[in-house]
């Protein structure tokens, strides 16, 4: 199916895509004529291998928008004002195009405080193939290599460009973590910096000098927490946490006040999964071929750590890798193809902005 201007804005791929929309929209499944099991169902052809019922579920709306108050045209177009879309957008428009951005929300949306990326300037060649190959290691080698290659090699600009941009806004990090250098037996280094926005709205919990006083606090029942807590203490006494593992070197008793304790709730953070890319973050199709114009940018931008789940080898990577996406991404829409800005953001600016 060859998607025109409004059938893009109507069912595409929605966020985090970033189309060089001067040309002309972009396909964002494969045509009809290559797909047999392509069916049309009141005008509406589904995409390989879905059919109606897959949509019944889901968000994404293919019947085409046939009312139009008004018509735009833009060399780029952004949808999602997300991590990976608003860096996007701005690198779009630093290069000079002529920019839109399809925001579901009335406002930018984002998450996270913690952002990292590779200094290649301040690391050797060896040393971030190391980085790369721990990062492999911790995906249980499932990573995508390529992916990981192209986070090492434009993310640290990419992190350069944030804290320069922000630091003109008015915004800039809270924190600039002290570089985080790893040395390896083969003399190699590689360095990274994580910058932290926020603060985040912390929740420290409570703490109190009785347990039953705690238990109140958290709305948990007051026996329970006894019981629980009396159980863990013979646990410990034993050495060995029979009950959920726990490793006998962090095993310590609770018993002296004061008792501290914490509601904990279950999120996803990052699903880092999604539309096929390659390593330049263009879309492809399951076959690999390029589909022109169209770049996936953020966390459901290809298979970085090689599942859903994402690693916690670096600290920030999730964002970090998505603010490197949308600067790759938005300058390779503006420019046709070029990975890096016309005016790429070094140390120096950053030293100058920060004076
Ligand atoms: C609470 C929390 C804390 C986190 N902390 C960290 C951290 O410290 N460090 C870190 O590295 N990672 C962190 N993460 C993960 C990281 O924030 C995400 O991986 C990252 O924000 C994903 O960016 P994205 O661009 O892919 O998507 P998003 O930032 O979610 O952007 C998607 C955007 O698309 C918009 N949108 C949705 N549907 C449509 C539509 N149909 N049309 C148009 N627009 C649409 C949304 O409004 C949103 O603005 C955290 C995540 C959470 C939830």
């Amino acid at each position: 199916m060859e998607l025109n201007r409004r059938d893009f804005l109507k069912g595409a791929l929605a966020v985090g895509a970033v189309s060089a929309a001067g040309a002309g929209l972009t396909a964002c499944a494969p045509a009809a004529k290559d797909n047999p099991q392509t069916a049309e169902t009141g005008g509406i052809e589904y995409p390989a291998g879905l059919q109606e019922s897959d949509f019944k579920e889901s968000p994404v709306e293919l019947a085409p928008i046939t009312e139009f108050a008004d018509e735009k045209t833009y060399d780029v177009v952004v949808v999602g004002a997300g991590t990976g879309g608003v860096p996007a957008a701005l690198s779009a428009l630093e290069e000079g195009a002529t920019v839109a951005v399809l925001q579901k929300e009335s406002k930018a949306i984002a998450q996270g405080g913690t952002c990292s990326g590779v200094l290649l300037d301040e690391s050797d060649e060896q040393g971030v193939m190391n980085y790369i190959q721990g990062f492999l290691e911790d995906c249980g080698w499932r990573a995508d290599r390529k992916l990981a290659e192209t986070y090492c090699k434009y993310s640290g600009e990419a992190i350069r460009w944030t804290q320069v941009r922000t630091a003109e806004a008015g915004f800039p990090p809270y924190t600039v973590r002290p570089t985080a250098v790893t040395e390896y037996e083969d003399g190699s280094k590689c360095s990274r910096r994580s910058i932290m926005f926020g603060p985040k709205p912390f929740n420290n919990g409570t703490m109190v000098e009785h347990l039953a006083e705690l238990a109140g606090k958290l709305g948990i029942p007051a026996d329970a927490l006894k019981k629980s807590v009396e159980r863990y203490n013979e646990l410990v006494d034993a050495g060995f946490d029979a009950d959920f593992g726990k490793q006998a070197k962090y095993l310590r008793k609770v018993e002296k006040a004061p008792f501290w304790g914490i509601h904990k709730h279950v999120r996803v953070s990052a699903l880092c999964a999604g539309a096929t890319v390659n390593e330049n973050y263009q879309a492809t199709r399951t076959d690999g071929e390029v589909i022109p114009n169209l770049w996936i940018t953020g966390f459901s931008a290809g298979q970085l750590c090689g599942a859903p789940d994402w690693s916690m080898y670096q600290g920030g990577m999730s964002a970090g890798h998505c603010i490197m996406t949308g600067r790759i991404c938005g300058i390779q829409a503006a420019t046709g193809g070029k990975l890096e800005a016309a005016t790429p953001i070094t140390e120096a600016d950053v030293v100058a902005v920060s004076a």
